[in-house]
């Protein structure tokens, strides 16, 4: 057992890898929920701590199977993001085939744990049944209100609007190895959500508001079982604007080495102007380069995500890309010159460069492909949609609507 102390509540829970399960007297989805991936993030624990042992002393009816897991227990315990490695950096497709061949070498304590979290996850996706669904409970280091990080899947996009939060769209195009991309590749509906600031009160709140309305939205519980409205205005009172959907557009990294502070007091979600002084690197004043807003600005010691850029997705963009995706449209592509497929899957795209710069990246997103690799000649383009097993949802609301 791992001893998790909350500043906020001023009080410790000991937990284990699997904080609780609860497997439901009628058949439906199987849910796993992960916290504490970060270790300086506590929220998560307490609130899936909560939740499992309401549902377990009020007796809950649950459809389906519920899972909550905790991150990264050792650093956990010791209250920073991590050891010596982001546990949510280790999940990218090199690693995962290491891990998946038994080819890891088992050195550092974040491996270990990171091992550990993919027994358990593959464990759960080999011995339960679909349609599975995960979602990663996180908070961030400056206030903020809650807010949801999605991989640009259109089940994806179409689950997670059912919440009164806004959503980030297409943060894996700047990440390396987040646990979420990995869990995306497999296909399943998952996503992250941000419940507030690490060691606020209400960050915990947020959470446990989250947890409930993810049982209504995926069916595993029934909204006249729980005080769902209540739940439901307790998120949707936090934000601004809680049905905009905004895309990332500049993402600061910290090198290493580098001094970075980031400039005191600046919110999530809060509006910068071209030219604004950010941060100092080095000595040096960064500015941002273009309006828009600030996502995460960095200000905690661990981590290199200096700060995103974030801007408002007109709903007409969004619509016509659901229209292209549906319609396959993707396929004409290689029919360009300098367009091809990769291979026989056709969910990847090369693209010679010299006739890259017709295309805006706005247009490949259209079309449901995220750019991420770049050789001197070439652009590797991935589909999104590919993956995803949509089939598996069946006939849920969420998907009818
Ligand atoms: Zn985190």
């Amino acid at each position: 057992m791992t001893k998790v102390f909350s500043k906020a509540l001023n009080k410790t829970i000991e937990v284990s890898r699997i904080i609780g399960e609860i497997k439901g007297t009628q058949p439906g989805p199987t849910l796993i929920f992960t916290a504490g991936i970060h270790g300086n993030e506590p929220s998560g624990i307490f609130a899936l701590h909560k939740v499992i042992n309401e549902i377990k002393e009020k007796n809950i009816p649950i459809k389906g199977n519920i899972y909550a897991i905790s991150g990264n227990l050792t650093a956990l315990e010791n209250g920073s993001r991590y050891i010596n490695q982001d546990l949510n950096r280790m999940w990218t497709s090199e690693r995962m085939q290491q891990i998946k061949s038994g080819n890891i070498e088992k050195v550092g304590e974040d491996t270990i744990q990171q091992l550990n979290i993919y027994n358990v996850i593959n464990n759960i996706l080999t011995t339960e049944e679909g349609p599975f669904y995960f979602m990663d409970l996180h908070t961030t280091s400056s206030e903020t209100i809650p807010f949801l990080t999605v991989n640009d899947s259109l089940i994806n996009r179409k689950f997670t609007e059912q919440y009164p939060v806004p959503l980030i769209l297409g943060i894996e195009e700047y990440l390396d190895g987040p646990l979420l991309s990995y869990i995306n590749e497999l296909g399943y509906v998952a996503f992250g959500f941000e419940g507030g600031q690490h060691d606020s009160h209400s960050s915990i709140e947020n959470h446990i508001a989250f947890i409930y309305q993810s049982l209504v939205f995926t069916e595993a519980v029934s909204k006249e079982e729980i005080d769902f409205q209540c739940y439901y205005d307790l998120l949707a009172k936090t934000s601004f604007d809680s049905r905009n959907i905004y895309e990332i557009y500049y993402h600061y990294r910290i090198k290493e080495d580098e001094n970075f502070t980031m400039k005191p007091g600046f919110l999530n979600f809060q509006r910068i102007n071209k030219g604004q002084e950010l941060a100092d690197s080095d000595g040096e004043t960064i500015t941002a380069k273009k309006q828009g807003r600030i996502l995460m600005p960095q200000y905690q010691s661990q981590g290199d995500d200096g700060y995103f850029s974030i801007r408002k997705i007109p709903q007409v963009f969004l619509n016509l890309s659901s229209f292209f995706r549906k319609l396959r449209f993707d396929k004409l592509l290689p029919i360009m010159p300098g367009v091809s497929w990769r291979s026989d899957k056709k969910d990847t795209l090369i693209v010679n460069r010299k006739i890259a710069w017709l295309f805006a990246k706005q247009f490949f997103h259209l079309m449901g492909y995220r750019s991420k690799k770049l050789d001197k000649t070439h652009l590797i383009i991935k589909n999104r949609e590919a993956a995803s097993r949509k089939n598996e949802y069946g006939t849920v609301m969420w998907l009818r609507n």
